[in-house]
């Protein structure tokens, strides 16, 4: 077995030659890393007729910040296992891994080329109508079928075991539940809505409700999670989406992984009137409430119906018990979408929807209203029992 070593392209290049019949025996293969992301090396492998595949591989350190900051490799295990099992229960919203090699912590995948992240496209004003229904679809097949819903308890504890991942879950523990509720030095503010943020480090009544949601991250296994389903996670085009960068996959909350991408569609929420003139603003804002509304609903029903039909422990059959879950869930996702909202605004980690804001003033209001929403959702989400609730709390903290 060949022992780890950062890849070159060239190296990436072998590997994927090595791993995948895909390019064909005469094939002249080229290679360049081209990764944005944070952690990783992400490699394109192409060959002379267009063919190509990604490599990503993870680093003995986090990239972004360099050798200081020493991160397990293990992550990529995680990732490709992580991908590999939503691949079984979601196959076609899942990245497709096509091999993985423990020993050089390398993924080979299906290359996205035909499709771009959702961020990026939201932040230019782009819509989608199946969003909202195939990330629904989702999360439900990935989340119900990892849970104990199926899994008898040995069963499920081992894939627990499995995926325990205390490096990235620490980031997230840190970055989400702690640094934006005092005054970190990770945080990155802007000077206009520092005001606000000090308040966010004396707010106990805020800092209770987000201790709540930081333990139940921490004790609450309740299915194998993708972890980080930011909308830069989300590959889509006019046909379909794909979820790709599993390495914070762990076995959580459900509301973790619905939260967050309720939280990132919210972030684009608030930031619309920053990016775009005022018609433009609206459209785009009516299209984001009607994508949630769907995405809920959706996730609901389909949830719902995978709990009444194949619900394997004879006790969990209970309806009134699996109505309370999906309760809970609710209540969990719009806790966690508004930690989403407050971290990128007063946090480590910001988001293109707010950077790209070009006025300082509109990016401040903007983040006001993420701030002010976020808290919002935290506070009430107990009490917010229907989607349309929430939409109406939207509008109105947001005018
Ligand atoms: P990291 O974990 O380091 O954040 P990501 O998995 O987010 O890395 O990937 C970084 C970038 O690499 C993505 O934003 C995307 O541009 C590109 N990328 C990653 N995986 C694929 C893929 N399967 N197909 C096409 N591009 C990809
Ligand atoms: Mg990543």
């Amino acid at each position: 077995m060949t022992a780890y070593h950062i890849f070159t392209p060239d190296d990436a290049l072998r590997f994927a030659d090595q791993h995948s019949e895909l390019f064909g025996d005469h094939s002249k293969l080229s290679a360049v890393e081209f990764g944005d992301g944070n952690l990783n090396l992400v490699f394109r492998v192409s060959n002379d007729k267009g063919t190509s595949l990604i490599v990503k591989q993870a680093l003995p350190y986090a990239r972004c910040v360099g050798e200081s900051w020493p991160l397990s490799t293990d992550r990529a295990r995680i990732e490709a296992e992580v991908l590999q099992q939503h691949g079984r229960f979601c196959p076609q919203h899942t990245v497709e891994v096509l091999h993985f090699e423990p020993a050089l912590s390398a993924i080979l995948m299906e290359d996205l080329k035909q499709y771009q992240i959702l961020r990026s496209e939201l932040v230019k004003g782009k819509t989608f109508a199946h969003l909202a229904s195939q990330m629904a679809t989702y999360l439900a097949q990935t989340l119900f079928y990892s849970s104990d819903f199926v899994l008898s308890g040995p069963v499920k504890k081992a894939a627990v075991a499995r995926f325990i991942n205390p490096e990235l879950c620490l980031i997230t523990e840190d970055l989400f539940f702690t640094d934006p509720y005092c005054n970190h030095e990770r945080n990155t503010i802007h000077a206009l809505i520092l005001p606000r943020a000090r308040q966010l480090w004396q707010d106990e009544a805020l800092q209770a409700e987000v201790a709540a949601l930081k333990a139940d991250f921490l004790s609450k296994p309740q299915a194998l999670l993708h972890g980080d389903v930011h909308s830069g996670s989300i590959f889509i085009n006019a046909d379909n989406c794909k979820v790709i960068d599993a390495e914070f996959g762990f076995y959580g909350p459900i509301g973790f992984d619905v939260g967050s991408l309720l939280g990132n569609l919210l972030l684009n929420y608030v930031a619309c009137p920053g990016l775009f003139a005022p018609a433009q603003a609206e459209q785009q804002q009516a299209y984001l409430l009607e994508q949630i509304r769907e995405l809920w609903q959706q996730f609901a029903s389909q949830f719902s119906q995978l709990m009444a039909s194949e619900t394997q422990d004879s006790a969990l059959q209970n309806s009134r018990y699996q109505q309370h879950f999906l309760q809970q869930v609710l209540a969990d996702s719009l806790g966690y979408a508004g930690c989403e909202l407050i971290r990128r605004t007063v946090g480590l980690a910001h988001v293109a929807d707010l950077e790209k804001i070009t006025d300082a003033k509109k990016r401040a209001e903007a983040e006001l209203r993420a701030i002010e929403l976020g808290r919002a959702l935290i506070m009430q989400r107990a009490t917010l029992a229907q989607m349309d609730a929430v939409l109406t709390l939207v509008q109105q903290v947001t005018v």
